[in-house]
Parts: structure tokens; sequence; C-alpha cells
């Protein structure tokens, strides 16, 4: 007997104050890749590798649920959230590549730099987006270690945002 709604197996209405409007939701991603920071101090400044794991939260609206919506009750179902960051941003940017290289416009491939450029990234692609019900990136955490991450929020990432809205520029 497929899942129905609270309320509907006896007729009644589920009481309006129990719903929920708008909720956060938590994904997590790994992925390998190499930096190198010329101008540490210290071990960082050779080129090395980190396995990165990276936290993406979102908020939106709780779906109704509706028989025609896989989606019913969810803010978006983490499986297509999934498929989307993973072929949309890990696999082409991120996973195994020297993130200098495969994103120039990073400047400087820190956690710190590289948590907000992937900000900019949700916000522009990712942002209300339909499929995907309607979602709204709020923060990207980024464990570059095992006990050291960095947090961008969006205001973070506006520096980074004109990269991803600007049309090319044709040559003169
Ligand atoms: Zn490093």
């Amino acid at each position: 007997m497929p899942l129905r709604p609270t309320g509907e197996r006896d007729g009644s209405q589920p009481p309006a104050n129990i719903q929920i409007n708008s909720m956060k939701i938590c994904r997590l991603f790994t992925f390998e890749a190499a930096h190198q920071l010329p101008y540490h101090d210290g071990k960082c400044q050779r080129l090395h590798g980190h396995s990165y794991r990276l936290e993406l939260t979102f908020s939106g609206p709780i779906q109704p649920p509706q028989p025609d919506n896989p989606q019913s009750g969810f803010v978006a179902d983490f499986g297509r959230l999934d498929r989307v960051v993973r072929t949309e941003l890990i696999e082409p940017y991120l996973d195994h590549f020297q993130l200098e290289e495969s994103i120039p416009t990073l400047v400087y491939p820190s956690a710190e730099s590289l948590s907000a450029w992937i900000m900019a990234w949700c916000m522009t692609h990712m942002d209300a987006r339909t499929e995907l019900g309607n979602i709204r990136i709020e923060t990207v955490r980024l464990w570059e270690t095992r006990n050291a991450w960095a947090e961008a929020d969006r205001q973070d990432a506006l520096p980074f945002i004109p990269i991803f809205t600007t049309p090319p520029q044709p040559a003169p």
C-alpha cells in the first residue's frame, strides 16, 4: 500500500499547527584534489593533495504531499541533489584535479577561497532550480583535513559571482 499523508487514512486532515514550511537540508560529498600554496612558509608551498569533504546546506520550503510529486514532503530529494552536484561541479572541476589548473578563477587555492568559489557556483547553479524544488544555498563547509574546515556563507561569495554571471567578452 502506498504511503499516504496522515489524515487521508481516516478522512480527517492533519492539524494545521504541525505543518512545517521551511527547513534546512545538508548533503555531504567527498573528492580528492591537489593544490599548491606558493606563499605559504611551510609544507603547503609544495604540491600536495587532500581528501576533501564538502557539506552543502540548503534551505527551502517543504514540498506538499501530492501523488504526482516524488519529492513530496522533502525540501529536495537527496538523490537528485547528489546527481546535479556530482555531474556539474565535482566531476568537471574538483575530483582528481590540481585546483589552480581546473579553476583558474580561484586565484589562490586555499580552503577559504575554494569554499567561497563553490558558494558562488551554488548560488548561480543551484538556487531555485526547478527540478530540485525551490532551494537556496545557505552554507558551504569544506573540510580540508580531518580536523580543519573553512565555511563560506552567501556574503563571502560575492567577489566570485561575476565569474558565473558575466558573459564572455568577444575578442577585440
Ligand atoms: Zn593543502
